[in-house]
């Protein structure tokens, strides 16, 4: 190892910090390019360590997804992800929140009856709730159970989302085959449109596309004013980014979306395009 870099996490670290409590979401609003407006918010893990120094998610999921420890952190993430919703429900301040699922998740049905459970007890609106899961976790699944509890999902109300979307290699064909109602379209793409025109025509082609289907289209990696406007011109539906607003605590969140913040929204000649 170089000197400086710190050790890899080992299993054994997660399962004693999971046991610990020690996960927390930071959440980061998406803005609706149709309104102008907060209309949504993406719940990202954190590692919160007892000495306060915070673990980014890359450090951790990657070990969790290849030995199956996700599900645990998924099922005992998803009561935190409940009860913060029913704070912001409380404080009337409810908008739409995105959790990151792996299809781990979906091989057994225990996330979907927890998901379940939530909607019919009422502490959750499922179209308040949005699952995010990665192009590369889908293209490499033959499982029936996968897609029959991701179709029960999608009966239950829940928003399916397709996360980093133009990272994998089948996103046409995937988008066909299951039951999507948003696509993600990757930040690195979208950075791309900065220096690359093919980039850029790739993204467009992408959001007409995404239109065609009934699938609505978010923007990741906002990190300009410049992007955000082609965005909305090119009609995406949302858009999420550090120019819009950092992933920060709950509490930030609800001031955030108190502030009522407005940002450009798209002519009203132009709103059918985004529908
Ligand atoms: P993701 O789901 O694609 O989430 C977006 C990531 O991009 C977040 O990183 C966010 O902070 C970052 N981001 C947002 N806007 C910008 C921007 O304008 N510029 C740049 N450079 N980055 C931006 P984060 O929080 O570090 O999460 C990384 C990944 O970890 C997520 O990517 C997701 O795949 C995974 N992840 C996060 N939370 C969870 C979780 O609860 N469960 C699972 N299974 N995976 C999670
Ligand atoms: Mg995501
Ligand atoms: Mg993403
Ligand atoms: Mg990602």
């Amino acid at each position: 190892m170089d000197a400086g870099t710190t050790p890899p996490i080992t299993l054994v670290e997660l399962a004693k910090g999971l046991a610990h409590d020690e996960f927390v979401f930071y959440y980061q609003p998406k803005v609706s390019l149709v309104g102008g407006k907060v209309n949504g918010a993406e719940a990202l893990i954190r590692w919160k360590k007892p000495d306060g120094t915070i673990i980014p998610p890359d450090e951790f999921i990657p070990i969790a997804e290849s030995t199956g420890f996700i599900t645990e952190i998924s099922r005992a993430m998803f009561p935190k992800l409940v009860a913060d919703m029913l704070i912001l429900n409380d404080m009337d301040a409810s908008i739409s929140i995105a959790f990151n699922l792996s299809s781990k998740d979906f091989e057994s049905p225990e996330m979907l009856e927890l998901i379940r459970s939530a909607i019919e007890s009422h502490q959750i609106d499922p179209d308040k709730l949005q699952v995010e899961l990665t192009e590369a976790a889908i293209i490499d699944i033959n499982d029936p159970n996968i897609r029959n509890n991701l179709n029960e999902l999608v009966k239950l109300g829940v928003k399916l989302a397709m996360d980093d979307y133009g990272t994998g290699y089948s996103s046409i064909d995937t988008l066909s085959q299951w039951p999507f109602s948003v696509v993600k379209i990757d930040q690195g793409l979208i950075r791309r449109m900065v220096e690359s025109e093919k980039s850029t025509t790739i993204v467009q082609a992408s959001i007409r596309m995404a239109h065609q289907l009934g699938i609505n289209v978010v923007a990741e990696g906002i990190e300009s004013a410049n992007v955000y406007d082609f965005l909305l011109h090119a009609g995406c539906t949302d858009a999420q980014g550090f120019w819009l607003a950092q992933p920060m605590p709950l509490a930030e969140l609800l001031a955030f979306i108190r502030s009522d913040r407005r940002w450009s929204a798209l002519p009203a000649g132009l709103i059918h395009m985004a529908q």
